[in-house]
């Protein structure tokens, strides 16, 4: 008989919950709803009788408050249920490796797909372990349904012992992430928590408190065509002052095939060409918001230069704002993280504070309102075949869970 969690996380991973970028709809995919109105029939099965999916596929569910003390805040934890765009996600079959040992892993549908530990460090951790990967075609989808199921399996536990003393505990499963859209219908004031987690981090004790700041910089050549056959003294060709401005980027560092670490970087990524009219699109990030207009404005500069370099060519430059450092909110609720720690040291692990290079749910939720630092799933080798996830770290997960809640309840009514 597996454990609790092991069986939920089975049987998520076999719903293809992939999410398209390219749909106008929301959800973008169909087919995850077919997973969250099953997860809100799971939650009220366990006794979250308000557990309910909303108009846009979003389930929210309440574990009541245990605690008699007055003012526990409720505290939220959320967690996605689609999976990326970039590997398949459709007849996932998960096999369960025993206690692994180290050696290689190599998967029965695809011989190429070899977990090798020389590869992949972070396997070193979890010798011993059982592990779970996909067959070789698919990934896993251990992001984010090791989430999923530690917040569902974390919940289970809670319900079955009342004796836990809590406040009210908030659940969230969310569409989208994958393709940046898991906020966009997210009803903060619906949710109703203080506070929350997002259960959708790698290896045990990992906290996640910072995440890039990010703006979408749109570089747009305006060139001149005519018939290349009488072209001579009148065509302008933007390709090629697209292709001079790309040149110009600095190529030892500032992009992300050079810098790690808290080391941003201004990143072309799509280029739509014509002689008429080139757009470059540029991913501009750094974890100070303040060090995205230094980046903005060497952008422009060598936009500038490659025009000057290509008379009768011009440039529009426009910027929007992505998402921002989570860090910036969560600065000012420093209980938020500090419980997490906490949490996290009595279940026995050591914090492990890691970066973010990206963006999160949680990076927007903290903006809306919601303080949302990440927390550890077990997930690792995301987006990929070679996908794969600890059964003891997914418990751990669950663990860190259930005592935050009793952090929480412990320590409110202290003194900040
Ligand atoms: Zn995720």
């Amino acid at each position: 008989m597996y454990p609790p969690i092991l069986q939920r996380f089975l049987r998520y991973v076999r719903y293809d919950t992939q999410s398209d970028e390219s749909s106008t709809s929301f959800p973008s995919t169909q087919k995850q709803l077919v997973l969250l109105r099953d997860l809100a029939a799971e939650l009220r099965a366990l006794g979250l009788s308000d557990a309910a999916v909303d108009e846009h596929g979003y389930v929210m569910a309440t574990v009541p408050a245990t605690s008699p003390k007055p003012g526990v805040p409720t505290i939220g934890f959320i967690a996605h249920v689609d999976t990326s765009p970039e590997m398949s996600g459709a007849s996932v079959t998960p096999i369960l490796h025993r206690a692994y040992d180290g050696r290689d892993l190599v998967l029965p549908d695809n011989p190429s797909a070899v977990l090798r530990m020389a590869d992949l460090p972070e396997l070193a951790i979890a010798l011993g372990h059982d592990i779970v990967t996909a067959s070789g075609t698919t990934l896993l989808g251990g992001d984010d349904k090791a989430g999923v199921a530690a917040i569902v399996t974390a919940a289970a536990h809670l319900m079955a012992h009342p004796e836990i003393p809590h406040g009210p505990i908030r659940i969230a499963f969310t569409p989208d992430e994958e393709v940046g859209r898991g906020t966009l219908h997210f009803d903060v004031e619906q949710f109703n928590a203080r506070y929350a987690y997002t259960i959708d981090g790698g290896g045990r004790g990992e906290i996640e408190t910072e995440s890039f700041s990010a703006d979408a910089m749109t570089v747009t050549f305006h060139g001149f065509n005519t018939h290349p056959g009488y072209a001579r003294g009148r065509m302008v060709n933007a390709i090629k002052v697209a292709a001079a401005f790309i040149d110009a980027l600095p190529a030892d560092g500032l992009s992300p095939e050079s810098t790690d670490g808290r080391d941003g970087y201004l990143h072309p990524y799509v280029v739509e060409a014509s002689v008429d009219r080139t757009t470059v699109k540029l991913l501009v990030r750094d974890f100070e918001t303040g060090r995205l207009r230094d980046k903005e404005d060497l952008a422009e500069q060598l936009a500038r230069a490659a025009v000057a370099r290509h008379p009768g060519s011009r440039a529009e430059i426009g910027v929007t704002e992505s998402y921002r450092n989570m860090k910036e909110v969560l600065d000012r609720h420093p209980d938020v993280a500090a419980h997490a720690r906490e949490a996290i040291r009595r279940v026995g692990l050591e914090v492990r504070d890691t970066l973010i290079r990206g963006g999160t749910d949680g990076s927007r939720l903290s903006f809306m309102g919601l303080p949302t630092p990440n927390l550890f799933a077990g997930e690792h080798a995301f987006h990929s075949r070679l996908e794969w996830v600890s059964v003891q770290e997914m418990e751990l997960a669950v663990r860190t869970i259930a005592e935050l809640c009793r952090v929480w309840e412990e320590k409110s009514g202290e003194a900040d």
